[in-house]
């Protein structure tokens, strides 16, 4: 047999070239935390929503306008985004509200669901991918206080089921002592039949004033933390790329969260980063109802322009607690409009490649905005796009 080659079309010895390749494709070098966490492949990114049950405050807010740049900027450099924001539509506080006002908990929750979903719009924070409810994964809490009880990990006591802290609970750097007092305010505490000071509630009986569903242990709910963990792995599995939430919710809510899913699934971690976004306080203290010193979104979207208010909450270090005032949102007001000045200009070549490797390295938006504002042109456009601060 003697080889023949064609007498005309490309030559097969040559690579094919692909100059079409997406400009923006490069290596996601993401540091987050301090840490690198290499991108590859989608990053599944799951967020701690909102319990429906009252106003949204600058706080809230600041959560869910960091995890979606952390999904923009993923996109950004080519890496898909599969985002899950959850609404924790059964919980005791929303059933107290409901009483409180003589309502429906379905009236309190969709109303809230409502108002809520409108300030995220004004604050271009794109709709998650998933956004499962509490209310509708209920089966999926009692297959995973099944599945724990199985293992070993939960006992019930009269109808409240129990999981096993694990002894190696990952406190969130919080001494023993703080750790006491944030479990105390937000550990889901059931007030009799633990075995143990750290065990918390999967599942709890119901009075007739509550909420309640069949369960192999009685009528009952699901506590709190077993929610996010049953919504999380029924939307990604055994584990997620990035857990995203206040910083009051590192301990306990995300302590246990992981934790449950780990003892369910076998799998370490269930988070590969978690990002704890810093409390924004008002007057010096952190902004509660009982304080009196709640920013509500809706208030300062009524003499503000959204993009303002985004920059706001991105235009700092996204872990430290920091103090809201009203000439901060001016100083903000300001550097958009020299961010889109800037946008206008022509600019360097490297602009976008030094916009983007500030971002990747830690989200780190103040030193971003400085080159943007510094380079003009593409630089500051890609700054505005991936922030989504366009008018
Ligand atoms: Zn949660």
């Amino acid at each position: 047999m003697v080889a023949t080659t064609p007498s005309s079309g490309p030559d097969p010895r040559t690579p094919a070239r692909y100059p079409w390749h997406p400009p923006g494709a490069r290596a996601a070098h993401l540091v987050l935390d301090r840490v690198p966490l290499p991108l590859a492949g989608a990053a599944r990114i799951y967020t701690c929503g909102i319990t429906p049950y009252d106003v949204t405050h600058l706080g809230h807010a600041a959560t869910f306008v960091w995890s979606d740049l952390l999904a923009s900027v993923a996109r950004a450099v080519e890496v898909p985004t599969v985002t899950s924001r959850n609404v924790t539509d059964v919980d005791d506080v929303l059933t107290a509200a409901a009483v409180r006002t003589h309502r429906t908990t379905d009236d309190v929750a969709v109303t809230q669901e409502f108002l809520f979903d409108r300030d995220m719009r004004d604050l271009a924070v794109a709709r998650p991918d998933a956004a499962p409810r509490a209310r509708a994964h209920v089966v999926q809490v009692v297959q995973l206080a099944d599945a724990l009880l199985r293992l070993d990990r939960a006992y019930e006591r009269a109808g409240t089921v129990f999981f096993r802290a694990p002894a190696d609970l990952d406190r969130a750097g919080l001494s023993e002592e703080e750790a006491l007092a944030a479990f105390d305010e937000f550990g889901d505490r059931a007030d009799d039949g633990r075995e143990a000071a750290w065990d918390v509630p999967l599942w709890k009986p119901s009075d007739d004033a509550q909420p309640a569903w069949p369960s192999p242990w009685g009528w009952g709910r699901p506590a709190w933390h077993v929610e996010c963990a049953a919504m999380a792995m029924t939307v990604f599995g055994a584990n997620v790329d990035v857990l995203v939430g206040g910083a009051d919710l590192a301990f306990p809510h995300h302590a246990y969260q992981a934790a449950m899913v780990e003892a369910a699934s076998g799998t370490t971690p269930f988070a590969r980063r978690r990002m704890h976004v810093g409390t924004v306080h008002a007057d010096g203290a952190k902004m509660a109802k009982s304080t009196g010193n709640l920013v509500l979104v809706r208030d300062l979207l009524a003499d503000h322009e959204g993009a303002a208010v985004r920059l706001l909450l991105l235009d700092r270090d996204w872990r430290a607690p920091w103090d809201y005032d009203a000439s901060a949102l001016a100083a903000a007001e300001d550097r958009l409009a020299r961010l889109r000045a800037a946008a206008g200009r022509s600019g360097a070549d490297d602009g976008r490649d030094r916009v983007l490797a500030a971002l990747l390295d830690d989200l780190d938006v103040p030193a971003a905005a400085s080159v943007a504002e510094e380079v003009g042109g593409e630089g500051a456009r890609t700054l505005l796009s991936v922030l989504r601060l366009s008018s």
